[in-house]
């Protein structure tokens, strides 16, 4: 199965909670999920893994490298895969939908103001607060 072999890679024992909850990261609808998120997807899927092992996991997968953790303001810390590159995020303050987004542009202008004060970026996380398309239709047809 290849989530044994990503558990492996990571340095993780094979564990029937962790395959479970990477298979359902693997598979999800929603790229980023919260560990609520996780749990009922795996009720949902009639799986019996209690809402403290998720939260351990996720942990684990997070300290493995596996995943990354996002504390968007307002809400619940989300857990994506580590598998896609640099991107940015676009947070619905309504619904909690959290989409993907990369401007090369906007990485460009970060990198010449940094550098105008002498600086050298690392990193950087970057996140929309607003509505999502869903969300800003809905209230303009109220
Ligand atoms: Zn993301």
């Amino acid at each position: 199965m290849v989530e044994n072999n990503e558990l492996r890679k990571a340095g993780l024992k094979v564990t029937l909670p962790r395959v479970k909850i990477l298979q359902m990261l693997d598979n999800a609808e929603h790229r980023h999920m919260s560990a609520e998120d996780v749990y009922k997807a795996l009720m949902e899927a009639g799986e019996d893994v209690g809402l403290a092992t998720v939260y351990r996991v996720l942990t684990q997968f997070e300290a493995a490298g596996l995943v990354v953790r996002h504390n968007f303001d307002g809400g619940h810390a989300v857990f994506e895969l580590a598998d896609s590159g640099h991107h940015d995020h676009m947070v619905c303050v309504d619904s909690g939908e959290v989409i993907e987004f990369f401007d090369a542009e906007i990485e460009k202008r970060q990198q010449s103001v940094a550098k105008s004060k002498g600086w050298v970026v690392q990193d950087h996380s970057m996140a929309l607060y607003g509505q999502c398309a869903q969300c800003a239709a809905q209230q303009r047809n109220k």
